[in-house]
């Protein structure tokens, strides 16, 4: 299974619907085990609409990169098997 941050990486390509087929399934197979992406997904949802409403076309950069920190930054010592609440 492909981990948080590779989940991170295909998220905005996901939301483009710009993967490949294998790529989205094992996406959304992470999404299924992760509730920590599972509310990323659609906290960048969130995200690109608005992007889209205000006329930008993609989430800014600074965004995009503090998403992946939150994500694949400070991942020491936590179990990935266990969601947190
Ligand atoms: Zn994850």
């Amino acid at each position: 299974m492909i981990d948080c941050p590779e989940a991170v990486r295909r998220m905005w390509a996901y939301l483009d619907h710009a993967l490949a087929r294998g790529a989205t399934e094992e996406f959304e197979t992470h999404l299924d085990a992760c509730q920590r992406c599972c509310g990323e997904l659609e906290f960048s949802r969130h995200l690109k609409e608005l992007a889209a409403t205000s006329g930008a076309e993609s989430v800014p950069d600074p965004l995009r990169r503090r998403i992946e920190m939150l994500l694949g930054g400070g991942g020491t010592g936590t179990d990935p098997g266990t969601p947190h609440d």
